[in-house]
């Protein structure tokens, strides 16, 4: 199979990721922070580990700061519904993902509104003065995506940050696309970085980051066991525990720390490199054989290596239904992202969603662009 399916999650993961999976469900099989006894301790030290890891991957001030959730959409919930409310508003993008527009739609019947501003795709200005424009008095926060997941339109996260902080604002980064993958880090600038590990940093499916730049208590979204102290029926207010009710995934954890391993071993720069190039040379045959692309080519600066398109006249579900039996694995439809496809015309059509990942050769790409020969080929002769 040919994948480039992995702006939805990636694979295949690193051998060194299932090795950590593998390896924490026989040594580190008991609960952590649930017993006195070595493997709880053991197990806790591991997730101990990951934690610390994934705080210095993106330069948070300590281990505190890094808080495991279930993905990314359980993140983005944490902080959104963990700080706002009734009478507060909110500045998004008008490129967000269901992750952030649901818990906004969910808010807004609680009485908080929000405003979406217009991105203008490789024109920082004018973003980071829609974003402007969209403020409020009575904004607490703002929430947007580092790239759209339909896209790949990249937002100036660092400039919007030091913007809405003139204002006392707040900024949450969606990096559900970027993370792994874009220079990302808490020192510059944003507030909240929601992550999906099971993405860019090729951990397993079932495992979310919230990272914090001060570690500060947010409300709670779920209460439970947190293996601290038992006695109160009061949520600890400590970070992360305040967030991390019941038990956690450790074989995600330790596969969250092999990722992270392994994205700092290849570095982002050059995986960032690596995907352009495939990106870009899926986008040119795909150009080349006339299919409808809607964004200016993967460049890594204005737009990451994730795209769609579509073939003038069929429904984008067929496309990748034929790719699907021709042995590739693409996305088509609306990817959880319909304001994305509202913002460029296709909310009726959809688009075929191609993204690669570190693992991807050349020689996929061009397998890739061989059966999308043939289906164009075909969709012609009907035509
Ligand atoms: N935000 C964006 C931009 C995404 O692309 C995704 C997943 O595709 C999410 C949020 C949600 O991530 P998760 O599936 O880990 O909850």
């Amino acid at each position: 199979m040919i994948y480039l399916d992995n702006a939805a999650t990636t694979y295949p993961k690193p051998p060194q990721v299932v090795t950590a999976v593998t390896s924490a469900l026989y040594k580190y099989g008991a609960n952590p922070g649930r017993g006195g006894h070595p493997m709880s301790m053991a197990t806790a030290e591991e997730v101990y580990r990951a934690r610390s890891a994934a705080a210095s991957f993106f330069h948070a001030p300590g281990p505190e700061c890094a808080v495991f959730t279930l993905n990314c959409t359980h993140a983005l919930n944490a902080v959104l519904k963990g700080i706002l409310k009734p009478g507060d508003h909110v500045v998004t993008s008008c490129l967000e993902h269901n992750a952030v527009l649901r818990p906004l739609k969910k808010l807004e019947e609680q009485g908080v509104s929000w405003t979406a501003a217009q991105v203008v795709p490789g024109d920082s200005d004018a973003t980071v003065d829609a974003f402007r424009r969209a403020l409020r008095p009575e904004t607490k926060l703002a929430v947007c995506t580092h790239v759209s997941n339909v896209w790949g339109i990249r937002l100036p996260v660092e400039r919007i940050a030091a913007m809405v902080h003139q204002y006392g604002v707040p900024l949450c980064v969606d990096a559900a696309q970027s993370a792994g993958v874009l220079p990302l880090s808490l020192e510059d600038g944003p507030d909240y970085l929601c992550i999906a590990p099971h993405k860019g940093l090729y951990a397993p499916m079932g495992t979310g980051l919230l990272l914090t730049a001060r570690g500060e208590a947010l409300d709670t979204i779920l209460e439970g066991g947190t293996g601290t102290n038992s006695i109160s029926l009061e949520q600890p207010g400590e970070m992360p525990e305040r967030l991390e009710s019941g038990t956690l995934n450790v074989p995600g954890a330790a596969g969250l720390r092999a990722g992270l391993a392994f994205v700092a071993s290849k570095g982002t720069e050059r995986i960032c490199r690596h995907e352009v190039e495939m990106a870009r040379l899926a986008y040119r045959g795909l150009k080349r054989l006339g299919a409808r692309l809607y964004t200016a080519e993967p460049d890594g600066a204005a737009y990451a290596p994730v795209f769609s398109f579509n073939v003038e006249g069929v429904p984008s579900e067929d496309t990748a239904s034929f790719l699907g039996a021709n042995g590739v694995a693409v996305r088509a439809g609306l990817h959880c992202a319909p304001a994305a496809h509202r913002f460029m015309g296709t909310l009726e059509s959809g688009a075929v969603r191609v993204c690669p990942s570190a693992f991807t050769s050349e020689k996929e790409v061009q397998g890739f662009l061989a059966v999308m020969t043939k289906f164009m080929k075909n969709s012609k002769e009907k035509v």
